[in-house]
């Protein structure tokens, strides 16, 4: 049933219903740990027709129905059309495989003024079934400004009973007046040994290693592992960087370079100020002597992450960055 194979979010969304007092809720925390699904079991809570207030969806009645099969009339998504598919895959719900025409844009990553203004016809309907209506905005940090703007009324005087539950993994970089319309919710990573149990319930080995690579998102230590990355693989990467291999990397998507060379440079900088690595093995890390060179590779590795989602040529541009990385951590280390 809908995204009820996230253990770890029961007692957060408990906590949620109890204490929700606004019509609209901020889900904020960590990527990867089950943010759009909490916001999306809110929302089937709410608009349950069986549960008690306060309680969590019943999972059978008609409306909880509805909502598995995707066609609920009292229930909407905002989120941004790169994010469509796989979200909703993820979350079990239908979804139409993306349209790979030649000549299309990319889908965009944002989300955009005319999906809120379509969404506005939503929030202005009565509701089809009486019970409550319900936008899940995810994420909301990909709302573009004026996007933000055309949503504030909204969310500030829903009309009947409308509710929202946003999602974000950034909300320091929402609009004060976005922010400031919600209550919030912190949703924090899940205890490790749950997070262990799930990963190895879908057939992850290792998963300790992949979770700990992640700073202990199970989601995205499972999204690694089924892109083909495993453990002895990700604690080979700060020494075969440092030889200038660009192999150690050319097998990740782009974004997932950027993140690996992200987190390597964030242990060499513990380890040269005498702190174990987060991310990688203690054995599989070198020992830098000093961080400058690391702090100056950092600077660097924050402006590649802006192209990281489409460089022009992805195997020069991996090259380019194992190249960066080499001269830094042997600068580091003399
Ligand atoms: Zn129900």
């Amino acid at each position: 049933m809908l995204s009820a194979d996230l253990p770890w979010l029961q007692a957060p969304l408990a906590d949620a219903l109890a204490r929700a007092r606004s019509h609209a809720l901020l889900v904020q925390g960590p990527a990867g740990v089950g943010q759009l699904e909490l916001a999306v079991r809110l929302a089937q809570s709410w608009l349950c027709e069986s549960a008690a207030a306060g309680q969590p969806a019943c999972n059978h009645c008609p409306s909880c129905k509805l909502f598995a099969s995707g066609t609920h009339p009292d229930f909407q998504m905002l989120l941004p059309e790169a994010l469509e598919a796989p979200a909703r895959e993820s979350l079990g719900l239908p979804f139409e495989e993306p349209d790979a025409k030649a000549g299309k844009a990319k889908p965009s990553r944002e989300i955009k003024v005319e999906a809120v203004r379509n969404l506005l016809a939503f929030a202005q309907a009565t509701s089809a079934r009486g019970k409550a209506k319900v936008v899940v905005i995810f994420p909301a940090e990909a709302l573009n400004g004026v996007a933000a703007n055309a949503l504030l009324k909204t969310l500030e005087e829903p009309s009947g009973l409308l509710r929202f539950a946003l999602a974000s993994h950034d909300s320091a970089s929402l609009l004060p007046t976005i922010r400031s319309r919600c209550q919030p919710l912190p949703l924090a990573l899940p205890e490790r040994s749950a997070a262990l149990a799930w990963l190895e319930a879908k057939g992850v080995k290792d998963a300790a290693g992949l979770l700990d690579a992640t700073g202990g998102r199970p989601q995205q230590a499972l999204e690694w592992a089924e892109a083909g990355l495993t453990d002895a693989a990700w604690q080979a990467i700060p020494k075969r960087v440092a030889r200038g291999e660009v192999a150690a990397l050319s097998d990740l998507a782009p974004p997932r370079v950027i993140d690996a060379l992200q987190r390597l440079c964030h242990d060499l900088v513990r380890r040269s100020h005498g702190q174990p690595g987060q991310f990688f093995a203690p054995a599989a890390l070198p020992s830098p002597k000093r961080a400058a060179p690391l702090l100056a590779w950092d600077a660097e590795l924050r402006r590649a992450a802006r192209h990281a989602d489409h460089p022009l040529n992805a195997g020069l541009w991996i090259e380019a960055l194992v190249a960066q990385a080499q001269a830094a951590v042997t600068a580091s280390v003399r």
